[in-house]
C-alpha cells in the first residue's frame, strides 16, 4: 500500500512538475521570437521614427527647409567631391605660371628699357623681350647671303681723282653734247679732305663689306693717282658685265646750311639707255632709304638727271650716291669719322641687298 501512495505521490509531483513546465513555457509564449524580444523593446523606444512621422509633420508644419535639407545633404556631399575634382585642375597652376612668365620678361626689359618712363615701358619691354628672343634670327636673316652677294659682280666707282683726265667726252652713247671727262669735285670746309679722298676711303670699305656678303667686286679706281674718265668709269661696269654699278660721290655748295644725301638717277626720258631705268629707279630708292635709315642722314631723295655722264654710259643698272654735303661743317666733320663712315658702308650695303633681292637675280 504504501508503495501505491508512494507511486501516486510521485506521479502528482511529476504531473505538477509537468505543469509547472508548461507554465514556464507557456509564460514565454508570449514572446515566441526570443532574442527578437529586445528588438521589439528598440522598435518601442524608436516609435518616434522621423522618416513617417517627421515627413508628414515637416509638411505639415510647411517646414520645407527640413525636407530640403535631407535630400540635398547627400547631394551636397557628393558635390563637395566633385568640387575638389575641378580645385584641382591644373588649369589655375598654368595661369599662375603665365603670370610668372611676363614677371620674368620684364626684368630683362630694363635692360633695353633704359629710359626712365614707367607705365609704357613694362608694355614695351614685354615685346622687345619677345623680339629679343628671336632676335637672333633676324640677325642671323642677313645670311640669305644666297640671296645677297652668290658670287654677282658689283662695280663700285669712287668719284673723281687726284688726277683728273682733261679733255671732253660724249654725254652719253651717240650723244652731240660734249662734257668735261671728269672735275675735280668738292672739298670739306671743316675738314680740309678733298671729295676723292673721301669717296675713296668709303669705296675701299663697302668694298670689303659687300666681300664679306658675297659679291665679287671690282673698282673703277683704287688709288687718288689714278686718271679715269666718266665714260671709262661705265665701261668698266659695262666690260665686266656688272650686275650694278655704284657710284660713290659726295655733295657741295656755295652755302654751308644745305645738308643731308641724295641719289642720282636717270630719268625715264633718258636717250641713251632707257631700258635700264625702272632698274636704276628701284636701285636709287633702296640705296637712299637704306643709307638714310643706317646713317640717320636727312633724306633729300631720289633726284632723276640724265646729265651725268657716268650714268648715261652704263648699260647696266646705275645709281649715284651723293654721300652728304661736304660743305656743312657738321656733316663734313661726321663723314671723316670712321663710326659714321660704317654706317655709312652698312647703309650703302643693305640698299643693295635690298635690290638685289627685289630685282630676284
Ligand atoms: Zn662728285
Amino acid at each position: 500500500m504504501i508503495r501505491r501512495k508512494r507511486r501516486k505521490s510521485l506521479t502528482a509531483y511529476l504531473l505538477v512538475a509537468v505543469l509547472a513546465i508548461c507554465l514556464l513555457i507557456t509564460g514565454c509564449g508570449n514572446s515566441p521570437e526570443g532574442d527578437a524580444a529586445p528588438l521589439t523593446a528598440g522598435r518601442n523606444a524608436v516609435e518616434p521614427i522621423p522618416a513617417e512621422e517627421l515627413a508628414l509633420r515637416y509638411e505639415k508644419a510647411g517646414d520645407a527647409e527640413n525636407t530640403d535639407i535631407s535630400v540635398p545633404e547627400p547631394v551636397s556631399l557628393e558635390e563637395p567631391l566633385t568640387g575638389p575634382e575641378t580645385e584641382p585642375a591644373a588649369i589655375p597652376e598654368p595661369e599662375a605660371a603665365a603670370e610668372a612668365e611676363p614677371e620674368q620678361e620684364p626684368v630683362s626689359g630694363p635692360d633695353t628699357g633704359t629710359v626712365s618712363e614707367s607705365e609704357t615701358e613694362p608694355e614695351t619691354a614685354l615685346t622687345p623681350t619677345e623680339e629679343t628672343v628671336p632676335a637672333p634670327e633676324p640677325e642671323e636673316a642677313p645670311q640669305p647671303a644666297a640671296v645677297q652677294g652668290g658670287g654677282r659682280l658689283i662695280v663700285i666707282d669712287p668719284g673723281h681723282s687726284a688726277n683728273i683726265p682733261s679733255g671732253s667726252e660724249p654725254l652719253g652713247p651717240g650723244a652731240t653734247e660734249m662734257k668735261a671727262k671728269d672735275a675735280v669735285g668738292t672739298r670739306g670746309t671743316a675738314t680740309g679732305v678733298m671729295e676723292y679722298e673721301l669717296v675713296l676711303n668709303v669705296s675701299l670699305l663697302l668694298q670689303n663689306e659687300l666681300t664679306a656678303r658675297g659679291y665679287t667686286v671690282l673698282m673703277t679706281r683704287t688709288s687718288n693717282s689714278d686718271s679715269v674718265s666718266c665714260m671709262e668709269r661705265a665701261q668698266t661696269a659695262n666690260n665686266a658685265g656688272a650686275s650694278v654699278f655704284i657710284r660713290i660721290h659726295a655733295d657741295g655748295v656755295d652755302s654751308p646750311s644745305p645738308h643731308g644725301a641724295s641719289v642720282l638717277c636717270i630719268s625715264s626720258a633718258n636717250p641713251y639707255t632707257p631700258s635700264t631705268y625702272a632698274a636704276c629707279r628701284r636701285l636709287s630708292e633702296a640705296l637712299i632709304s637704306s643709307y638714310c635709315a643706317a646713317t640717320g642722314c636727312y633724306n633729300r631723295g631720289v633726284v632723276e638727271t640724265d646729265a651725268m655722264s657716268g650714268n648715261n654710259w652704263s648699260r647696266v643698272p646705275t645709281a649715284l650716291i651723293e654721300l652728304g654735303f661736304m660743305t656743312n661743317p657738321e656733316e663734313d666733320v661726321l663723314m671723316s669719322s670712321a663710326d659714321y663712315q660704317a654706317k655709312m658702308v652698312k647703309g650703302i650695303a643693305d640698299g643693295i641687298d635690298i635690290y638685289m633681292g627685289t630685282a630676284g637675280q
